[in-house]
């Protein structure tokens, strides 16, 4: 991929507090923006077209795969998610580091294509916890919830893949510590 940024790609199980924290570590950094993914689940209350996410159907992300436009994608949770190729070579080719929020399926088939990028999970400090903070959230359903615990399981299975794991114990402890990585990796 050419350019001269670098891609970030951060996975976490859902509720692990990845979106909070990737939050931060963008008001800290300049030359690094958010991968827009697509996806074909419904708009959360407060979520935007073309800022969260680009919302499309299942159609549109189907003829999307025929014709090679994801640089990486998934089903996750019974829904659709992709990373548009050009999204990433145009961000890069200005000199923007990127970080992509994807799951681990998504993070291994970047892993595969030998990019070089580097890779975080995030874990959450207990199963207890993460459970708990998917309550609180409040945006899901209890089946979603349960599906996303699930989920968790085979996530968590994976971290080894990655080259850092950050625990998000404690929310200013973790974003100093990702901080630090994004500060190491694009200097
Ligand atoms: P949510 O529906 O909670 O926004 O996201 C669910 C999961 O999908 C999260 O683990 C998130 O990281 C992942 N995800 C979001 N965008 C992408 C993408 O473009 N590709 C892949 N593989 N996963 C994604």
């Amino acid at each position: 991929m050419p350019g001269t940024g670098k891609l970030f790609v951060i996975s976490a199980p859902s509720g692990a507090g990845k979106t909070t924290l990737i939050r931060k570590v963008l008001t800290r950094f300049k030359n690094l923006s958010y991968s827009i993914s697509h996806t074909t689940r419904s708009p959360r209350e407060n979520e935007k077209d073309g800022i969260d996410y680009f919302f499309i159907n299942q159609d549109e992300f189907e003829q999307k795969i025929a014709l090679d436009h994801w640089l990486e994608w998934a089903k996750v949770h019974d829904n659709f998610y992709g990373t548009s190729k050009s999204f990433i070579k145009n961000s890069l080719g200005k000199g923007q580091s990127l970080i992509l929020d994807i799951d681990v399926q998504g993070a291994g088939q970047i892993m595969a294509l030998g990019l070089d990028i580097v890779s975080i999970f995030i874990m959450p400090p207990s199963f207890e916890i993460l459970s708990q903070r998917l309550e609180k959230r409040g945006t899901d359903t209890k089946e979603v919830i349960a599906r996303r615990l699930e989920n968790a399981k085979s996530e968590i299975a994976c971290k080894d893949l990655f080259q850092y794991v950050v625990v998000n114990d404690n929310l200013d402890k973790a974003t100093e510590e990702l901080c630090l990585i994004f500060k190491k990796e694009m200097a």
